[in-house]
């Protein structure tokens, strides 16, 4: 027995269990944007602003015009497992993207936290937390909405801090999740501002809320996040599979990208960068595109929640169907139709 003493259990303190779990959630500066938007987005916001410097690094700060957050519940909402969006009886049917209550109190675990907000017929009032500890409540100004800031990512873990990349590389992450975001929300404004400089910062991104129906509207979207010229050359999806409906656009072969940089899956509303879904997009264009081209789509595939697991992991958008052969037959043979069509209809027109 190479142990000469006998190990003692004990209940880990919440400062701990928030830093443990803040390894699973908070993996780089992209993961806090998410985290920050979503919320943001369950708040009913409209209009989103983003602003970062240094990569995300120093700086991070989400603005949102949603329904904001009342005075006495700050504290809460930085507790863990308190959420306003389950009340745990029916973990199968979940329409907002948090549910979990683990990301505000994750983030207090790994930076300088800032929380400002204003519910309507309250006064603003903010609240902070670094290093695990948390101040008490104080009167804040702010017209409406949630300013949620996190300042200094990782600050007391150097080591994590090592593993990041460099502020260019982290940058380039960041804008991929708020334009998959914006991809999902068409109707809501999204900015992102690069402030490492100082100041109100200079534009890297931006999306005005798009207006009419939801085909309309992703349409318009489309054109914003990935160019007019390929949502002219896009074509519209609409294909059903055992329960699995797939709708979206996805480009003519002609308008392939030399790298798989606009490809936007969507399982029930939410971005997510699944193995399995990926592959299939690839296999349907297996025939039109050469090897070192890679089709640009956006697809959503909506379905009822009890066929698919969209909350394998807390961070990665992994999804998991009940039926992984289903999903991937929508995916290929819809996407395949649509192009053979295409080709044809081109085929037809070139002839006369
Ligand atoms: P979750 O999103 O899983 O509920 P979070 O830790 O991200 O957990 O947030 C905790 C709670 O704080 C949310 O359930 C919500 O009530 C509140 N909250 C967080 N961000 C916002 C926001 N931008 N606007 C309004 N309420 C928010
Ligand atoms: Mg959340």
């Amino acid at each position: 027995n190479i142990r000469d003493t006998q190990p003692v259990i004990r209940q880990l303190d919440d400062s701990a269990i928030n830093r443990i779990a803040a390894g699973e959630v908070v993996e780089r500066p992209a993961s806090v944007v998410k985290e920050l938007v979503e919320n943001a987005l369950d708040a009913g916001a409209t209009r989103i602003e983003v602003t970062i410097a240094d990569g995300g690094k120093t700086l991070i700060r989400v603005r949102d015009d949603g329904c904001g957050i009342t005075p006495d519940a700050l504290p809460l909402a930085l507790s863990r497992h308190a959420t306003s969006k389950i009340d745990g009886s029916d973990l199968l049917n979940i329409h907002s993207f948090g549910f979990r209550g683990e990301a505000l109190p994750s983030l207090g675990a790994v930076g300088r936290l800032t929380l400002t907000s204003r519910a309507r017929g309250y006064e603003a009032a903010e609240i902070r937390v670094s290093g695990g500890r948390t101040d008490p409540v104080r009167p804040a100004a702010l017209n409406s909405g949630t300013v949620a800031e996190l300042r200094d990512l990782f600050y007391a873990t150097p080591a994590r801090l090592k593993f990041l990349r460099t502020d260019r590389a982290e940058t380039q992450a960041v804008t991929d999740i708020i334009k998959r975001l914006a991809m999902a929300e068409p109707f809501t404004g999204f900015t992102l501002r690069d402030a490492s400089g100082g100041g109100e910062g200079r534009v890297l991104f931006r999306a005005d809320p798009e207006t009419g129906d939801m085909f309309d509207a992703l349409h318009g979207r489309l054109a914003t996040v990935l160019g007019r010229e390929f949502a002219e050359n896009a074509l519209a999806i609409d294909a059903e599979r055992e329960g699995l409906h797939m709708t979206g656009y996805a480009a003519l072969p002609t308008y392939s990208r030399g790298a798989a940089v606009a490809q936007f899956l969507f399982v029930n509303g939410r971005p997510v960068r699944d193995k399995l879904l990926m592959g299939a997009l690839r296999a349907a264009y297996f025939d039109f595109l050469s090897r070192d081209r890679h089709p640009a789509a956006a697809l959503f595939i909506d379905c009822d929640p009890v066929l698919v697991d969209v909350n394998v992991h807390p961070a990665k958008s992994e999804v998991r169907f009940r039926d992984p052969a289903v999903a991937r037959g929508l995916i290929v043979s819809g996407l395949r139709h649509a192009l053979a069509n295409a080709g044809h209809r081109a085929s037809t027109t070139v002839a006369g």
